[in-house]
C-alpha cells in the first residue's frame, strides 16, 4: 500500500507529539538536575535535605518512566496504523458477526479492550514499582485486580449500551446523527455526574461522614454556611487504601452534592489548613469554574462527533488506512472513523493542552484568592500547600516551559507569590 497523504499526516502528527513530549521531558529533567544540590531558597526552612533529594529522585524516576511510555505509545500507534491490523480485524468481525449495530459496538469495544490490555504492564509498573519505591503505594495486588475488573464491568454495563445507542442513532437520524449522538453523550455524562457519588464511587471507596460533634466537622460546616455553599455531607474517603497521596474534591449536583476529603489529607493537615483547602474548593464552585469546565467538555463532545461525521464521509480517509467503504450510509462506515478518531485525536488535542492548562491555572489563582478572602488570612492555605507539596514529593523546580505546558495548577512558588500579593 502506497502511503497516502492522510497516512503521512497521521505519521507526522504522531511523531511530532512524541518528539515534543520527549524534548519537554528532557528540558525538565536537566532543570531539576541542575537544582538538585539544594532546594530553592524560599523552601529551605520548609523541607529538609533528605526529603528534597527524594523529591528530585521521584521527579526524575517518574519522568524517565514517562519517556518510555511516550516512545512505546508512539511505536504502538504507528504499528497499529501501518500494519493493516485494524481493517483486517474489522473484516474478520464483519464476517463472523455481520454489520448489525450490536456487532459494530462489539468491535469498538473489543478494540478498546485490547488496547487497555497492552497498557496494563505500564500501569502495574507505575503502581507496584515506581510508587512503591517512594513509599506511596498502599494498593494490594487484590485491590488492583478487583479495581480493573470493576472498571471492565462498568464499561460493559454503561459504556456498551451507550455505544449501541449512538450507533442506532446513525440509522435513525441519518446524516445529522452526530448532533443527536453528541446530545445523547452529553446527557449521559450529566447523568453520570449526578449518580456517580451515590452509585459508582462507593464501588471503589468507603465514604464516612465526619464524626458528629467533632471540632473539624463543626469548623467545616461553619465555613460552608459562611460561604453559602449548601452541602449535606462532608465525608472522608479511604484514599489510603491505594496511596499515600492526598486530595480533596466536591462532587455531584444540588442535593446530591458532597464534599470529600481523603483520609490522607485529614491526617496530614491541621484543622485551619483543612478549612483553607475546603475554602479553595468552594472557591471553584463560587467562581462558576465547574459550569465553565462543563461547557468546554460539552463543546468538546460536539466537536469530536462533528469531526467523526466529517471523516466518515471521506473515502480517501478510509483508503488511507486500508478500510473498505461500504455502500450506503450506515454504522459500518462510521465505526472505522470513530476508531481512527479515538486513536489520533490525542495527537491534535495535545497541542491545545497548554491553553487549557493556562485557563485551569487561572481558576486555581481565583480559588486561592477566594480562600484567602474567606479565611481572612493567606497563611493557612500557604501552610497547607507547602505540606502537600512536601508529602507528595512534588517537583519544586520544574522548567517553566514544562510546567507551562503540562501543569493544571501553578507551582508552589507561583501560588505563594500570588497569595502574598494583596488585591
Ligand atoms: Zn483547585
Amino acid at each position: 500500500m502506497a502511503l497516502s497523504l492522510f497516512a503521512i499526516i497521521a505519521l507526522v502528527l504522531i511523531l511530532a507529539r512524541a518528539v515534543a513530549e520527549l524534548w519537554l521531558s528532557r528540558l525538565n529533567q536537566r532543570h531539576v538536575r541542575a537544582h538538585a544540590h539544594e532546594a530553592p531558597s524560599a523552601y529551605r526552612e520548609m523541607i529538609d535535605d533528605a526529603t528534597y533529594q527524594r523529591s528530585v529522585d521521584y521527579t526524575l524516576a517518574k519522568s524517565r518512566f514517562g519517556d518510555v511510555v511516550t516512545v512505546f505509545d508512539a511505536a504502538l500507534l504507528i504499528g497499529i496504523l501501518s500494519s493493516g491490523v485494524l481493517p483486517w480485524a474489522f473484516g474478520v468481525f464483519i464476517t463472523a458477526f455481520g454489520k448489525s449495530v450490536w456487532a459494530m459496538a462489539g468491535f469498538l469495544f473489543a478494540m478498546g479492550f485490547a488496547l487497555s490490555i497492552v497498557s496494563l504492564p505500564f500501569a502495574w509498573y507505575a503502581q507496584f514499582k515506581l510508587e512503591d519505591r517512594f513509599g506511596f503505594n498502599t494498593t494490594t495486588v487484590k485491590t488492583w485486580v478487583v479495581d480493573r475488573l470493576k472498571g471492565v464491568l462498568l464499561a460493559v454495563l454503561l459504556g456498551f449500551p451507550l455505544l449501541v445507542l449512538v450507533l442506532k442513532l446513525i440509522e435513525w437520524t441519518g446524516s445529522n446523527w452526530w448532533i443527536w449522538a453528541g446530545v445523547l453523550v452529553i446527557a449521559f455524562q450529566m447523568l453520570l455526574m449526578l449518580i456517580a457519588p451515590a452509585v459508582i464511587m462507593p464501588l471503589f471507596n468507603k465514604f464516612t461522614p465526619l464524626q458528629e460533634g467533632s471540632t473539624l466537622r463543626e469548623r467545616l460546616f461553619a465555613l460552608a454556611k459562611r460561604t453559602d455553599f449548601p452541602t449535606r455531607s462532608i465525608e472522608v474517603m479511604d484514599g489510603s487504601k491505594r496511596s499515600h497521596h492526598s486530595n480533596a474534591f466536591f462532587t455531584g449536583f444540588g442535593r446530591f452534592r458532597k464534599i470529600v476529603l481523603f483520609d490522607t489529607l485529614v491526617a496530614q493537615l491541621a484543622e485551619p489548613e483543612l478549612e483553607s483547602v475546603l475554602a479553595h474548593e468552594i472557591g471553584h464552585y463560587k467562581k462558576r469554574h465547574v459550569v465553565k469546565l462543563l461547557g468546554v467538555s460539552i463543546a468538546g463532545v460536539l466537536v469530536g462527533f462533528a469531526a467523526v461525521a466529517w471523516l466518515a464521509r471521506q473515502q480517501w480517509f478510509y483508503q488511507a488506512f486500508g478500510f473498505e467503504y461500504h455502500t450506503g450510509f450506515a454504522a459500518v462506515n462510521v465505526v472505522p472513523a470513530m476508531l481512527l478518531f479515538a486513536l489520533l485525536a490525542g495527537t491534535i488535542s495535545f497541542w491545545f493542552s497548554p491553553l487549557i492548562h493556562l485557563w485551569s491555572r487561572r481558576f486555581e489563582y481565583e480559588a486561592d484568592t477566594f480562600a484567602r478572602t474567606t479565611m481572612g488570612d493567606a497563611q493557612p492555605l500557604i501552610q497547607a500547600l507547602r505540606k502537600l507539596t512536601e508529602k507528595n514529593l512534588s517537583n519544586l523546580t520544574p522548567h517553566p516551559l514544562y510546567s507551562g505546558f503540562y501543569y493544571s495548577h501553578p507551582t508552589l512558588l507561583e501560588r505563594e507569590k500570588a497569595l502574598r500579593t494583596p488585591g
